[in-house]
């Protein structure tokens, strides 16, 4: 049976660990691809161009929009991040389920484009352990951290557009969560009727 992919779509809160996760499914479901964003921002220590993101200059960028290569993108922290279009569209159309790890605004642009999207929050255990998370990265200076604390606040008031959500806690627990969304959403009747009907009406 030809299945089209699915979109996954992980967002959630600076810190929560959205990476972290994204990474550890594609160690134990290898099959599901990941798209590798494209961004304006500088390349941090142990990040490999085209493994973390494509790291492009701003004209680039503003190239990359202007011949409509973006799925969608959005200015993050002062950092332009945007998902190449043409990666995702081959790997669905191949069959491949893809995740795209961006964050609530890009995931709204991308909503409007894939409403069957799947849609789905990383939460922290509680904003305390948000901010120790965000603390412990390091990368943050105290003006910094409040301000990615204030917008994970903002960002939790629009949960009700997610289809999903996962406490991340302990990663193989919200490692297992994703897997079994993902599952869950291959044995979808709705979307697959017709092909349900085809193959194994073409068997009698
Ligand atoms: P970082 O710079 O820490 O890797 O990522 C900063 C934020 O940008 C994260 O919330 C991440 O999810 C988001 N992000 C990464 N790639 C994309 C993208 O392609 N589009 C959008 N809209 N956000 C992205």
């Amino acid at each position: 049976m030809k299945k089209t992919g699915a979109l996954f779509i992980v967002c959630g809160p600076s810190g929560v660990g959205k990476g972290t996760v994204c990474k550890e499914l594609l160690r134990v479901k290898p099959e599901v691809k990941l798209s590798i964003s494209a961004t304006t921002r500088e390349r941090r220590k142990g990040e490999i161009e085209g493994v973390n993101y494509y790291f492009i200059g701003k004209s680039n960028f503003q190239d990359m929009i202007k011949s409509g290569g973006f799925l969608e993108y959005a200015e993050v922290y002062n950092n332009l991040y945007g998902t190449p279009k043409k990666y995702v569209l081959e790997q669905l159309d191949m069959g491949y389920d893809i995740i795209l790890e961006i964050d609530p605004q890009g995931a709204m642009q991308i909503k409007e484009k894939f409403p069957k999207g799947i849609f789905i929050f990383l939460l922290p255990p509680s904003m305390k352990e948000l901010r120790n998370r965000i603390i412990s990265r390091g990368r943050d200076d105290e003006d910094n951290i409040e301000k990615r604390l204030n917008c994970a606040y903002k960002e939790i008031d629009f949960i009700k557009e997610y289809d999903y959500y996962i406490i991340n806690d302990d990663l193989s627990n919200a490692v297992n969560s994703l897997v079994s969304i993902i599952e869950a959403e291959g044995c979808r009747v709705k979307g697959n009727v017709d092909e349900l009907i085809k193959m194994y009406k073409e068997e009698v």
